[in-house]
């Protein structure tokens, strides 16, 4: 790739800016610039050569980590030098380390937000505690145009620059700022939760508060108590069930009370309390009490009732959350900043009639809302209720969408209405449940993340930034192929560029047909074509035509099953579920599931066939291993096979040859992310950031590293 000269002056600033989606947005958390304090140009590198140091103060990591990130760009290492010594430099960490930069009001950037400016001394990268620091190193990272755009080395766009200068004036702080969390049900193997940490990390993911809220017994355990106590137990239709607790029993709250000081004395900063998952609450003449003499009644599969005064409440609401207030005081007292996390869920959906404690964290779950209250209503009334306020979000359940190219949650307007409307109504966290699936709902998931930190980024301007800097000279294909599935508030480019505004679309995305996977095909081919001098853009597009060949072998798979030929059912089965193991590395589908535990749901309509298979059939645990990816040839082999399939004219092309290393090295997108990957790993891992420089070795030779990499993996053919 050319290096390129690069000079982010104040006149390219507005630009900059647009690419990577903030905007001006007086008070709020986007960038604010000060006409009457234009920022100074500094320069970092020029022409090759290190022009200032590196001031480092309280916080090593994040300045090592721009370091390194100045050295990948420009092949120059910052020198660094003792703050005491410093008259000019990049200065990185906290406000108080450099009084001399004169930052106003350093407490109100909280736990995250910082500031990024320039003057004439240098550089700063200021925040007032060490995560706003590597914020800041983030940022101006982003504002030099690299980016993280899916979990993966593939994703990750590093510029070559020869010069690296700007002038910069803001300051920023995250919209939700006790977390932003999108994480993926059933789990992660270890190289993909290893790649979903950088992705977290580059993309200002996360936050101060571990939020730790999910379904608890509370030290109860539900076998052996049960058969000693049942009165602890939920009464439900006239008999004791060890399906939740009674939390009008007050054993049950001592427990509770004992399990979480047990808890906090580890160390945790927030004990769940959540009930135990599924239905069941106790209707026992104490918890029914809560009523006040008022008639109970069931109301979407949750106990009501309506008190004299004329208030309708709901029994386990009022019940649950009791418990958790008395537990929140008697944690208090001794670990006054240790919180309590609860759902808003299921039967609990329904807001208690009673303030809660103030350390108590309650995260509202936008399904599963067991109430006739809207959302708005909901909020409303929650946010009276406790000082601290989190939603819970479903932007991919892997059983509820099965990987499909159907982003419905997570189209960017839909994001960006749903997340200003948190925003607006107090809400302090966000956590979204989400599947390993970046092949269909990547995209949204990379505008979720920007819109989490600031709800009113640009956000055609961060897709625009993404066709241009993903997929480069294919960008115009890419955004035919995304604005298919996403709608119009994908088309950002050129003439085709819809025009912007804050309504969602009514759109649907069209049915995977033949048709449909034909048009995806010819735009996919297109983007081939344009990235032959493009290994980095061809191989994000090689990572979409795996997704794509994946959806046809679903296809195949229907075809099958129509033919009632369960020879070829089975195949079929065998095909996807093989081809799913391969995809694992990509990240494009969430292989976890399917080979795993979800396996038996994702076919079950094909059980006849499967039943022609014994469980205990070697070769059928066989394909439920995982594999590498397809190499480059390869994976033209199976699309000219996919295009003969859809009755598609296959083009001949030439097959990468392997003399031509650069071409094939970044092809081999399959065999050699493994090592990349850990590699990378290495650099961004803090706790490693001396080691960085030392393990990081050019990657232009490596020849099929998959047979030494470590692979803490089950591979196929070996049993579990
Ligand atoms: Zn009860």
């Amino acid at each position: 790739m050319p290096r390129t000269y690069l000079l982010v002056a104040v006149s390219l600033l507005s630009f900059a800016m647009t690419a990577v989606g903030a905007e001006t947005r007086p008070g709020g958390s986007g960038v604010s610039i000060h006409a009457a304090d234009q920022p100074i140009e500094q320069t970092i590198v020029r022409d090759g050569r290190a022009v200032l140091p590196l001031v480092v103060g309280s916080v090593e990591a994040p300045a090592e980590l721009l370091r390194e990130h100045i050295r990948l760009m420009s092949g120059v290492q910052m020198r660094r030098i003792e703050a005491r010594h410093a008259r000019r430099g990049v200065f990185v960490g906290l406000v108080k380390d450099f009084p001399h930069a004169d930052i106003d009001d350093a407490a109100s950037l909280g736990d995250e937000g910082f500031v990024i400016r320039t003057d004439a001394r240098g550089v700063y990268l200021l925040a007032h505690k060490p995560l706003g620091v590597q914020h800041a190193v983030v940022t101006l990272l982003q504002r030099l145009g690299c980016r993280w755009f899916f979990p993966g080395p593939v994703w990750r766009v590093m510029p070559k620059h020869e010069t690296i200068a700007g002038a910069w004036n803001e300051r920023q702080v995250p919209d939700f700022k006790m977390q932003r969390r999108i994480w993926a049900g059933y789990g992660l193997y270890k190289p993909n939760r290893d790649d979903w940490e950088v992705w977290e990390r580059f993309n200002r993911m996360g936050g101060p508060v571990d939020i730790s809220i999910h379904h608890s017994w509370y030290g109860l355990n539900p076998d052996r108590d049960f058969q000693q106590h049942p009165e602890w137990f939920a009464l439900v239709d006239g008999k004791r069930q060890p399906t939740k607790p009674c939390y009008s029993h007050p054993e049950v709250t001592h427990r509770a009370i004992e399990y979480a000081l047990k808890r906090a004395a580890e160390g945790a900063k927030m004990i769940p309390m959540s009930a135990p998952d599924g239905l069941g609450y106790c209707e026992c003449r104490k918890c029914l009490s809560v009523l006040k003499g008022g008639e109970p009644f069931e109301q979407h599969f949750a106990t009501y009732g309506r008190r004299p005064d004329g208030k309708l409440v709901n029994v386990t609401s009022e019940t649950l959350f009791a418990m958790v207030n008395r537990v929140a005081e008697a944690v208090s007292d001794e670990y006054p900043d240790v919180r309590l996390g609860c759902y808003a869920y299921s039967a609990y959906s329904h807001p208690p009639s009673f303030r809660l404690h103030p350390n108590v964290y309650v995260q509202i779950t936008t399904h599963y809302r067991r109430t006739s209250l809207t959302l708005q209503q909901q909020l409303d009334a929650f946010s009276l209720a406790t000082d601290s306020l989190g939603v819970r979000e479903y932007y991919s359940v892997y059983q509820w969408d099965w990987d499909r190219p159907d982003p419905q949650q997570v189209r960017p307007d839909r994001l960006r209405q749903t997340l200003r409307f948190f925003e607006r109504n107090a809400v302090e966290a966000i956590n979204a449940e989400a599947s390993n699936n970046w092949g269909p709902r990547g995209l949204g998931y990379y505008i979720a993340a920007n819109l989490m930190w600031d709800v009113d980024a640009d956000v055609p301007g961060l897709i625009r930034d993404f066709y241009e800097k993903a997929f480069g000279p294919a960008a115009e294909p890419m955004q035919q192929y995304y604005a298919r599935w996403y709608g119009p508030v994908t088309r950002v480019l050129g003439e085709e560029a819809a025009t912007p505004t804050d309504d969602v679309a009514d759109y649907e995305p069209p049915k995977l047909d033949r048709d449909t996977l034909c048009a995806c095909f010819a735009n996919l081919d297109e983007a081939v074509r344009l990235t032959a001098d493009r290994p980095d853009c061809r191989a994000t597009v090689d990572h979409l035509r795996m997704y794509l060949h994946y959806l046809v072998l679903r296809r195949r798979l229907e075809d099958a099953a129509g033919t009632n030929d369960l020879e070829a059912v089975l195949e079929a089965i065998r095909e996807e579920t093989m081809f799913g193991g391969r995809l694992n590395r990509t990240n494009m589908i969430h292989t976890r599931p399917l080979i795993g535990k979800a396996f038996a749901r994702r076919f079950h309509k094909y059980a006849d066939a499967l039943a022609r298979l014994p469980a205990d059939n070697p070769e059928a645990k066989q394909w439920r291993g995982l594999d590498d990816p397809p190499r480059p040839d390869v994976l033209q082999r199976l699309w000219n096979a996919d295009k003969a399939y859809l009755d598609l004219p296959s083009a001949a092309r030439p097959q990468p040859k392997e003399e031509d290393s650069e071409v094939v090295n970044h092809l081999e997108t399959a065999c050699t992310m493994g090592l990349r990957a850990r590699r990378i790993q290495s650099i961004y891992d803090f706790s490693t950031g001396s080691e960085a420089h030392r393990t990081h070795t050019s990657s232009t030779k490596e020849r099929n590293p998959c047979r030494k990499q470590e692979q803490p993996m089950r591979r196929r053919g070996e049993t579990s």
